[in-house]
């Protein structure tokens, strides 16, 4: 009896401990590259058999491989393990304001899959929106399923409070939605074409933040914070490795800090956010007239912003003085945060990041003048690694989390959907 009771646990003891050591092996690969297995050993602590019997696990699932020989001090040549995960992927899809955009991201980070359409959204309301976000989500799916890919999951971003336990967008100021299903509609629209993979729903800055993380962590930097500048300004915070969500996940809603000295009123119902010094239509409307190009919903943003950013670099006064007013506004907010959150480094996202040129110096400066003395380590502004694309990036990352939990399930619960083939190849 003690024989039986020692061997059950010792199997609930791997059972439990094994999906998580999967996914430390994992995330140190991810975090800080290739390397070999006695490396792994010291990096993890695990014992050296363990290990082995992981790498071999994971490398059955096509996660990792061995790769280039490593050359140690002495003795043989190492085998280094390296990422792979190119037959595995996350989805993800983002409902913005004026577009919907769907990303297909292999756990190495490469884009297998990426498309996006010009749409406005509030004027079209949910139900269009949700066949829209459908047709895209479907087609990441089968171009994906037809190279052979699996999906692990699907992340759905939103600019709001977004209730992940019920999949419904609690309101969005910016969309004008309130208590709108998204998942539900979502897996019914899908479920005509066969086999869903796990569909979740966050808000767009929070998965943002998450991109920009993961750009960031193999410097090793842990404490970040991150400023998005889109119709809403949002963000997110990292501290010690952790995103922070706040007791209802509707934590760093940064744009509604009330700190703009004129009283303007902002769509959430208040005065004077944030958001209306700095939010995206404010610097339009300082930038041109209603009626000018830029300003014309029905065109893609990167075309607008692409004119407005040609506009600037010709010199031409009244964008220049645009933007400069976008900088004094962003520096003042950027100030605030940093003596709240003390983070290492301020990363700048959405539209902030296509007209760096013009902002980052500004609230460089603000940011030096205010370190306390010369000795501490002054917090650094840098631009996103990814502009516009973070939050689709984010998104399909966090689907892709699924794998670092556990790896085994992650997989099992992957679909390969391929294009117009379903009940033909019946086995
Ligand atoms: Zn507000």
């Amino acid at each position: 009896l003690e024989n039986l009771l020692t061997t059950a646990r010792a199997a609930a003891d791997r059972s439990s401990i094994r999906p998580g050591n999967l996914g430390l092996i994992l995330r140190c690969l991810r975090e800080g590259g290739p390397r070999s297995r006695s490396a792994l050993v010291q990096d993890t602590g695990l014992p050296k058999a363990t290990i082995s019997t992981l790498v071999t696990e994971l490398a059955d699932l096509g996660l990792v491989r061995e790769g280039e020989p490593e050359r140690g001090d002495i003795g043989r040549p190492r085998l280094s393990v390296e990422l792979d995960g190119r037959t595995v992927c996350g989805v993800g899809l983002e409902i913005n304001i004026d577009y919907i955009a769907v990303i297909a991201l292999d756990f190495r980070g490469q884009t297998v899959f990426q498309d996006r359409r010009a749409i406005d959204v509030p004027a079209i309301g949910p139900d269009a929106t949700l066949d829209i976000a459908a047709q895209l989500i479907a087609e990441a799916l089968s171009t994906t399923g037809a190279q052979g890919i699996r999906t692990v999951g699907v992340t759905v971003a939103v600019p709001g409070g977004a209730n992940a336990a019920t999949g419904t967008l609690d309101g969005s100021v910016s969309l004008g939605w309130h208590n709108v299903q998204i998942i539900a509609p979502l897996r019914e629209r899908l479920s005509v074409h066969g086999d869903i993979p796990p569909i979740t729903l966050g808000n767009d800055a929070h998965l943002a933040t998450v991109a920009e993380y993961v750009a960031v962590a193999g410097a090793g930097i842990r404490d970040m914070l991150y400023v998005t500048g889109d119709v809403g300004v949002g963000g997110g915070v990292y501290n010690d490795g952790r995103t922070y969500h706040g007791s209802r996940g509707k934590a760093c809603e940064f744009g509604h800090m009330p700190i703009n000295p004129e009283p303007v009123p902002c769509p959430c119902g208040r005065l004077g956010c944030w958001e209306t010094m700095i939010g995206l239509r404010t610097l339009l409307s300082l930038a041109a007239d209603t009626g000018d190009p830029i300003q014309d919903p029905w065109t893609d943003r990167s075309q607008r912003l692409a004119e407005l950013q040609h506009r600037a670099r010709n010199g031409e006064q009244r964008a220049l003085a645009a933007l400069q007013e976008i900088a004094t506004g962003l520096a003042r907010g950027i100030a605030l945060l940093i003596d709240v959150y003390d983070p290492r480094l301020v990363v700048l996202g959405g539209y902030f990041t296509q007209f760096g040129d013009f902002l980052l110096e500004t609230v460089q400066r603000t940011v030096d003048e205010r370190a306390f003395s010369p000795e501490t380590a002054a917090c650094e502004v840098t631009l996103s690694a990814h502009g516009f694309d973070s939050t689709i990036r984010g998104a399909a990352q966090h689907a892709l989390e699924a794998i670092l939990q556990d790896p085994a399930r992650a997989l099992a619960a992957s679909i390969a959907r391929r294009t117009g083939v379903s009940g033909v190849q019946s086995s």
